[in-house]
């Protein structure tokens, strides 16, 4: 994409909340995120087709989780912190409860579930897994932490009954 986008993202977009919001500070609610989602993807689709839509969806995921790692994160080369600081500031945003089920360092693979995941937790049950924002964001942490490219595939969902979001991670040949 050229650099004279319009929209190009910046942290500094999100703003000095402490100053825009004084009386109802830095939260709202679930449903609002949702609706915020699920009407880009609606109208996403329409405009591109489903394949494209969830490509957007990952590659947005992506954009966001690399620029996450930038600024939430400490930097660390030690796998044991790096999934500590990530359990924590996940929980403490409010953005779902992380768990590492597999991490193989030496072959790139890992499994990671995110139980109350704020994309999906609650939602009816569906014939397919949706985080596929939640892949790309999980991917871009992976790779701002190992330094290779990941392909991050939601297996379990809620959505599929599976009553918490499971991820295979695995790095990228
Ligand atoms: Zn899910």
């Amino acid at each position: 994409m050229s650099s004279d986008c319009k929209y190009k993202f910046s942290w500094d977009l999100l703003g000095d909340i402490k100053a825009g919001r004084p009386n109802l500070g830095s939260n709202t609610r679930v449903e609002v995120y949702r609706l915020l989602q699920f009407a880009f993807r609606d109208v996403i689709e329409q405009a591109n087709g489903t394949a494209e839509t969830d490509r957007i969806f990952y590659e947005a995921g992506s954009l966001a989780g690399k620029e996450f790692y930038a600024h939430v994160l400490t930097p660390t080369t030690d796998l044991n912190e790096f999934v500590r600081q990530l359990q924590k500031v996940l929980k403490d945003m409010g953005i779902g409860i992380l768990r590492v089920e597999k991490a193989d360092v030496d072959k790139g693979e890992f499994v990671l579930t995110i139980a109350e995941d704020l994309d999906c937790s609650g939602l009816p049950e569906l014939d397919y897994e949706i985080c596929t924002y939640d892949e790309g964001f999980i991917s871009a942490i992976m790779e701002s932490f190992t330094g290779k490219k990941f392909k991050v595939k939601e297996v379990d969902c809620w959505c599929t009954g599976g009553r918490t979001c499971r991820f295979l991670a695995n790095v990228e040949e």
